[in-house]
């Protein structure tokens, strides 16, 4: 089996040693402007005898924000004596999307979420993934993957879990979300889990949390704190930082079944009709898509399947069929 091989990529750091380590996972990467280059993947590693492992990473997308600011923030400021245990930080897991703007690879086009377990005789970005399921999720007693929306959705600033078929393991993940203490906290139903680091972790019987803090392709002052202060709120919770979540109000959210999503069935250009974190009743109008290529079209509607609070929406003007137009969510006590 390939996943015997061992992984290509080698680190700069020592998880093994006390301190702070800014380095790299250097991925060998031949290519016309460098025969013998690699892709520098920066990595820091706290560390400060025993306790607890925390891995967090932002930038699986690479048009997602509010993780890479936290991330590199944190890594630049947690100080080990504060630290029992070990935090990693990759704050720009797809190095390559990241330095690009661009949710996937510009090398091989890989989306890192749809990569996992990943191989270490694949692409860039399976070799990056393969890295992660045998080499640092392993390590880890706590995952923390940052989302936002990137270019192409925007959120309410949520924190999330998924059920699981292991309640203890599903409890611990939302204990973690209710200790980030984003303004929402969700309990998440994915469309197409297979490849995700999500269910890799979840399979290796690791507490993973994730958020999706807003979108767009960029980031605002709100979900920058969001992310800055509930990074900080988990790592205590975790016992690896010392002192109480800093906790504020959080309002539940639920994702009942395939019905919270909507779907663009034509394209054109797209009229958002409810803003993010308005109420929803079933059957109202979410969004209306107008034919552009001439005049005199009715608009297309896009109908909520049920009732609930706009969660997320369809960023760019323009819309393509098939493209996630809406997600309804559910508040719940
Ligand atoms: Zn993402």
């Amino acid at each position: 089996m390939s996943s015997l091989r061992p992984s290509p990529i080698a680190p700069t750091v020592d998880f093994d040693r006390d301190g702070v380590q800014h380095g790299f996972l250097r991925l060998p990467y031949s290519r016309d402007d460098s025969a013998w280059g690699s892709v520098m993947i920066p990595i820091c590693v706290i560390r400060n005898g025993k306790g607890p492992t925390a891995l967090l990473s932002g930038g699986n997308h690479g048009d997602e924000y509010e993780g890479p600011l936290a991330l590199y923030d944190l890594a630049r400021t947690l100080d080990p004596k504060d630290v029992s245990g070990m935090v990693i930080i990759v704050p720009a897991m797809n190095y390559p999307a990241f330095r690009a703007g661009t949710r996937t690879s510009p090398i091989d086009k890989g989306n890192m979420n749809r990569s996992f377990p990943g191989r270490p005789d694949g692409t860039v970005t399976e070799k990056i993934a393969d890295y992660f399921q045998r080499e640092l999720l392993p390590r880890a007693d706590i995952v923390f993957d940052f989302h936002s929306g990137g270019k192409t959705l925007d959120f309410v600033p949520f924190c999330a879990a998924h059920t699981l078929p292991d309640k203890a393991l599903e409890q611990k993940a939302f204990d973690a979300v209710a200790a980030f203490s984003a303004p929402f906290s969700m309990r998440m139903i994915e469309i197409d889990s297979v490849g995700m680091y999500d269910t890799a972790a979840e399979e290796m019987g690791k507490v993973f949390v994730s958020t999706e803090l807003g979108g767009g392709g960029t980031s605002r002052a709100q979900t920058v704190r969001v992310a800055r202060r509930g990074i900080l709120n988990l790592l205590r919770h975790a016992g690896i930082v010392a002192g109480a979540a800093e906790k504020g109000r959080t309002q539940w959210l639920d994702m009942p079944s395939g019905d919270c999503f909507s779907f663009a069935e034509d394209d054109g250009m797209i009229e958002t009709m409810v803003d993010l974190g308005e109420p929803v009743e079933k059957g109202a109008v979410l969004a209306r898509i107008h034919s552009t290529g001439r005049t005199g079209i009715a608009p297309q509607e896009i109908r909520a399947k049920m009732s609930g609070m706009l969660a997320a929406r369809h960023f760019p003007g323009l819309v393509k069929a098939g493209d996630c137009a809406a997600v309804v969510a559910v508040e719940v006590d």
